[in-house]
């Protein structure tokens, strides 16, 4: 990605696609002249946009030449007083797809470029609007559907998150400069920087930095969603419970052992909660061949599952149950949650009280489906999110905090080992520049161009 703040870009800002109206955004020096150009008032009129008010509205028509293109409503933002902190005019125009691309072909013929993915945005991050944490904000924002997700998202947008890490990194900044001033006078032997409260600062440091990173496996299962895998032998009801839970007819329900053959992966949302089902074909040794194929992605998916739902079919318990559940134990990951379920409880003619903790259902009646939800809350006891606290919700910035922690370690080992002074001071530099590619006061076109490219075009 070159980064070319001169031209003046435009771009659709909402959905592709026919709506009652679409919005199309132009930003950069040129937006009130280009506007100026194609722009007519009632009166067929030009008018001059340079010397018009900031957030105010105008109705009249888009012409290219004689030529009518649609009527419009010009919203005008001036710099800096914008998204971008540019020049910006956001044209609502008819939603037609003819019409966006009209209006689209007419800006660039008068100078604009069509906006490159999340450009919007990056300018606004150059411009010193956002910083690169909070534009990630934005990205989260767009993509999540979740009320919890959204909350964090704009918690991160107004600067939470970015303030702390800000406060973090002054805190370090301060001693960094009295270390490296010692560092100027080497030969003196001289301490500015006392190393009790440094080491007393580093520690505190250490301390918030793990407790962010924490809130990591939290913030990831509120954006990804909670992985849940329902196994079980066949036609113990595996379909028919995600059925059940989902509430619609998504996976093939069939009396014939072994049909569901394909992984269906579905979402719903609990409490807030989002959690994504991974149905899968039973996990019953067979000859079969597509079967099989079912078998080894059940294997797989239950690797990727927190919570696994296993299930057997209580009109149908045999013996073996014990070496079955026992299997499953076997297989169980440390940080996975079992839930067992006996299915079919209509059929049950005796209580299984091996069996511990076995929640009974019926999956077909929909009965017991309220205990199984409460259970599943509970298993994954997600901790309590207000919305208020600064969770770190962006795979990027937990890598950066994991850094910085571990450049925080080594000052602490450092100083408890009289480390040389060159040495601490590198690793307070580390540190700082970890935390500094959080929020973009330290980056490289690279990463720009890495982050800003997963966005929309005209975000
Ligand atoms: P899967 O192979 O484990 O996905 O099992 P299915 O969901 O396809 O269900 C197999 C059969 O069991 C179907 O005929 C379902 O209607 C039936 N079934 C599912 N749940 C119940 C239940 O709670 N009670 C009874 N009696 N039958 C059920």
């Amino acid at each position: 990605m070159k980064i070319n703040q001169n031209d003046t870009i435009c771009a659709l800002a909402t959905p592709a696609g026919t709506g009652a109206i679409a919005v199309i955004r132009i930003s950069g020096k040129s937006a009130f002249d280009i506007t100026e150009k194609i722009f007519r008032t009632r009166n067929n009129k030009s008018k001059d946009f340079s010397k018009i008010k900031s957030h105010t509205l105008h109705f009249g028509t888009l012409t290219d030449g004689e030529q009518l293109i649609d009527e419009v409503l010009i919203s005008v933002f001036r710099n800096p007083h914008s998204y971008t902190a540019e020049d910006t005019v956001e044209i609502s125009c008819h939603g037609s797809l003819y019409i966006q691309q009209q209006v689209l072909q007419l800006l660039y013929k008068n100078g604009a470029r069509a906006a490159q993915p999340g450009e919007f945005t990056l300018r606004a991050f150059l411009n010193g609007k956002l910083d690169l944490s909070q534009a990630e904000a934005v990205a989260d924002l767009i993509a999540t559907s979740d009320e919890k997700v959204h909350r964090i998202a704009l918690q991160q947008l107004r600067g939470g998150f970015s303030t702390e890490i800000k406060q973090l990194r002054e805190a370090l900044i301060g001693f960094a400069s009295l270390v490296e001033l010692e560092l100027d006078f080497a030969e003196e032997d001289v301490e500015f920087a006392n190393r009790t409260e440094l080491t007393n600062l580093v520690t505190s440091l250490h301390k918030k930095i793990s407790i962010l990173l924490d809130s990591f496996s939290t913030g990831n299962v509120l954006k990804n969603g909670i992985p849940v895998v329902i196994a079980g032998k066949p036609n113990v009801g595996k379909s028919t419970l995600l059925n059940s839970l989902l509430n619609e007819e998504r996976a093939i329900v069939s009396d014939i052992a072994g049909t569901t053959r394909d992984v269906i992966e579905d979402e719903m949302v609990i409490a807030g909660y989002r959690f994504r089902f991974l149905d899968t074909a039973g996990i019953r040794h067979t000859e079969d061949t597509i079967e099989k194929i079912g078998v080894a992605r059940t294997q797989e998916q239950m690797l990727k599952a927190s919570v696994i739902i296993y299930m057997m079919d209580g009109g149908a318990i045999n013996d073996s149950y014990k070496e079955e559940l026992l299997q499953i134990q076997q297989t169980l990951l440390p940080q996975q949650h079992l839930i067992t379920v006996i299915n079919k409880k209509d059929l049950v003619t005796k209580e299984y009280s091996e069996i511990a903790d076995a929640i009974y259902i019926s999956a077909k009646k929909h009965s017991g489906i309220d205990l199984l939800k409460e259970v599943l809350l509970e298993k994954v006891a997600i901790q309590q999110i207000t919305g208020n606290e600064n969770l770190v919700i962006n795979a990027r910035h937990a890598a950066a905090l994991d850094e910085a922690k571990k450049e925080l370690q080594h000052i602490l080992n450092g100083i408890q080992n009289k480390l040389s002074t060159d040495l601490l001071a590198f690793h307070i530099r580390q540190a700082l520049q970890h935390l500094s590619e959080i929020t973009g006061d330290i980056y490289t076109d690279d990463l720009l161009e890495h982050i800003f490219s997963k966005f929309c075009i005209g975000k």
